[in-house]
């Protein structure tokens, strides 16, 4: 679906989880209930200052996602009553994509035609994997018979477009045990998935644990056999790999991060959201306490405000806009001898070029970030 110029995205960051996962960095707290109902009041508040900024005034939403944490933490009234003030606050699109994050184990029907009634038309479950061994690695609480319940219940309140979302290269995982949880993953039938390579993320347990020898890193080559694994599997099942960790089925790309990989505007709400709206990127406070502080008192919750220069707004696009497998228009690319550098990348192997445009290779892939650098 085209996009035109007045649309943008939503997100809003739902900071709460039941549990932190051990290789999870988001910023999040762990959910009471008290401190969810206050985050909902902030919330609302923060909906009506950032309305009375005007920051959206004659734009539309073609997409809302709500993510954390977790955002199913929330009661599934709330988050639905959140839903209606955002689209009573700003013109919506009648066929905008309206996705929500949610755990699983923690989700039932109810909650979910509660949710589906509302108007989300997405929902994302964090499955991580379809082996129960796995779990304890991860921290990850709830057991893999979970998301296949939770998945049958989505389907059964309406809704079609479901996202699993996986992680591979987890302590203790083989090839064989992720060709598994692929094989498994597809009986579920879901209409996308992403497929995310386990990093080691600064001050998490599982930085601490590798710090410690505890555990292992991730071993990079059985990341890359298990991610060829994953595109084979995926695509002999119908899925078109359209970015570095993303899978759909015909017409079922994620609207809303396509928005981010193709250099589209987006307004976050909810700490430690970010914003990127008239050639500045803008973050919200991480932290819940500042963050309810600043609403309460009138104040938009913002930390930082950059304006980007020319050149940094190319270098986004570019750096973006090579994650996605239709790659970008030649003409996108600044390097002051363009013809030559893409030759000696299209010879190492790392780009595919036409006339048109330029994409990575799945060797190239590999190393996405350093063929952007030296591309720009
Ligand atoms: S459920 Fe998701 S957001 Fe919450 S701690 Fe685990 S990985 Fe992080």
């Amino acid at each position: 679906m085209s996009r035109s110029e007045a649309d943008i995205g939503l997100y809003v960051h739902i900071p709460f989880c039941r549990h932190r996962c051990h290789f999870c960095a988001f910023y999040l707290e762990i959910a009471q209930p008290d401190r969810m109902a206050a985050f909902h009041t902030a919330l609302t508040r923060e909906i009506s200052l950032v309305y009375r900024q005007a920051f959206l005034h004659g734009r539309t939403l073609q997409s809302i996602y709500f993510g954390g944490g977790t955002p199913t933490a929330l009661p599934a009234d709330q988050l639905a009553s959140l839903l209606r003030l955002i689209r009573a606050t700003w013109p919506t699109s009648a066929t905008a994509e309206i996705t929500v994050e949610a755990h699983p184990s923690f989700v039932n029907q109810h909650d979910l035609a509660v949710l589906a009634d509302a108007g989300f038309n997405r929902i994302s479950f964090g499955a991580e994997s379809m082996a129960d061994k796995d779990f304890p690695a991860m921290g990850r609480v709830g057991q893999v018979h979970d998301t296949g319940i939770a998945v049958h219940a989505a389907r059964r309140v309406g809704f079609s477009n479901i996202n699993l979302d996986l992680m591979y290269g987890l302590p203790g995982q083989s090839l064989r045990d992720w060709t598994h949880t692929v094989e498994s993953l597809l009986t579920l039938s879901p209409s996308h998935i992403s497929c995310y390579a386990l990093t080691i993320e600064e001050d998490t347990r599982l930085a601490q644990d590798v710090a410690r020898n505890l555990t292992v890193p991730p071993d990079e080559q059985l990341q890359l056999d298990m991610e060829a694994v994953t595109e084979q599997f995926l695509a002999e099942a119908g899925f078109s790999r359209y970015e570095i960790s993303n899978y759909a089925k015909l017409d079922y790309a994620c609207r809303h991060n396509l928005l981010y990989w193709s250099g589209g505007e987006y307004l976050g709400l909810g700490p430690s959201a970010q914003s990127y709206l008239q050639g500045s990127r803008f973050g919200n406070i991480a932290d819940l306490e500042a963050y309810t502080a600043c609403v309460n008192d009138d104040r938009l919750p913002m930390t930082d405000r950059t304006v980007l220069s020319t050149a940094e707004r190319q270098r986004d696009a570019l750096v973006f806009g090579l994650r996605l497998l239709r790659g970008v228009p030649r003409t996108s690319i600044t390097a002051a001898e363009r013809d030559r550098q893409i030759d000696e990348l299209v010879a190492k192997g790392l780009l595919d070029a036409d006339h048109d445009r330029v994409r990575l290779t799945s060797f190239g892939r590999r190393y996405a970030d350093t063929v952007a650098e030296q591309l720009f």
